[in-house]
């Protein structure tokens, strides 16, 4: 983690390399990783992809501050103040929750990136998207442009919708983790007929996914696509959680293929990935697929 000099530009499109694991070949599988994760040091790939298209409204309306909303341990507050500073924006991170002195490495990085926090109860909190808790945030800090949490809004899944045009291999099926479901939404959106994507929700009781990602993919593109789905028992206990046997799946992951693997989203789709190889009603013998590696390990 870094908090010296100031980032360098993100770089698209990412890489793409092969996994070569004996527990994937041997069921017949062919396995690309989609390394988001070198998309930028500080802004977690996928974020990028949200942020994106949300940077280019906001100097489109002229505004110069970007305020979003997020929990004290958010990669997407601390990617968009990252990206606030690369870009020239001011930026306000509303944090679910008290404040609590010295902030935690997230939140300290945050405002190492310049950005102002201020705290909202977890009751106001959740009505965080209503308008007059809006506007009372507007009286504060002046015309600005609100980012939902985790950036994932029409714009956002417009930017994930990109992806997969940049994979020029033939495979059959995308995965990612699912966080507030932008990235899903937004890559299935974007793939081409015959391909399906597969989602992995790291929420436990995370069956509302569904439905977000279906109001996402309707409020950005006009339909909703059928070409995805959502894995539910690879939470790990829920968000931010884990387990042994996760850790010595990361742990053994990163002895074979010298890759360390992020705890909270990415080591559990890759998990779910390795276990539904096993199962060829879920990835038939013969699948290529491609895992979207959507953010760098922080630990
Ligand atoms: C935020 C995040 C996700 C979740 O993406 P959503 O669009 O919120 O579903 C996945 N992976 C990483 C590394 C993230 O930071």
């Amino acid at each position: 983690m870094s908090f010296g000099a100031s980032p360098p530009v993100p770089r698209l499109p990412s890489p793409v390399e092969e996994l070569r694991d004996e527990r994937i070949a041997e069921r017949g599988i062919r396995l690309f990783l989609k390394r988001d994760d070198l998309i930028h040091p500080e802004i977690p790939g996928n974020k990028w992809r949200k942020l994106k298209y949300n940077l280019l409204a906001a100097k489109e309306l002229g505004l110069s501050t970007l305020l979003t909303f997020g929990g004290p341990y958010s990669n997407h507050l601390r990617a968009t103040a990252a990206a606030g500073e690369l870009f020239g924006f001011s930026t306000i991170g509303v944090v679910r929750g008290e404040e609590h002195l010295p902030l935690n490495p997230s939140l300290e990085q945050a405002t190492s990136r310049g950005m102002r926090l201020t705290y909202l109860d977890r009751t106001t909190y959740r009505r965080k998207n209503d308008e007059d808790v809006i506007e009372a945030l507007r009286r504060r800090y002046g015309e600005c442009y609100v980012l939902p949490e985790g950036g994932s809004n029409p714009l956002g899944v417009r930017g994930c919708a990109e992806l997969p045009a940049e994979l020029d291999l033939d495979f059959d099926v995308i995965c990612c983790p699912v966080g507030s479901g932008g990235t899903l939404a937004g890559i299935a959106v974007g793939l081409a007929v015959g391909r399906r994507a597969l989602g992995f929700s790291v929420l436990r009781g995370g069956q509302f996914l569904t439905r977000e990602v279906a109001r996402l993919q309707q409020e950005a593109s006009g339909a909703v696509s059928e070409a995805w789905s959502i894995e539910y028992d690879y939470h790990f206990g829920g968000f931010a959680k884990s387990t042994a046997e996760l850790r010595s799946f990361i742990d053994d992951f990163e002895d074979r293929h010298k890759l360390r693997l992020d705890r909270v989203y990415v080591a559990k789709m890759m998990s779910g990935i390795f276990d539904l190889a096993a199962d060829s009603a879920k990835l038939p013998t013969g699948s290529v697929v491609v895992a979207v590696v959507t953010g760098p390990a922080d630990d």
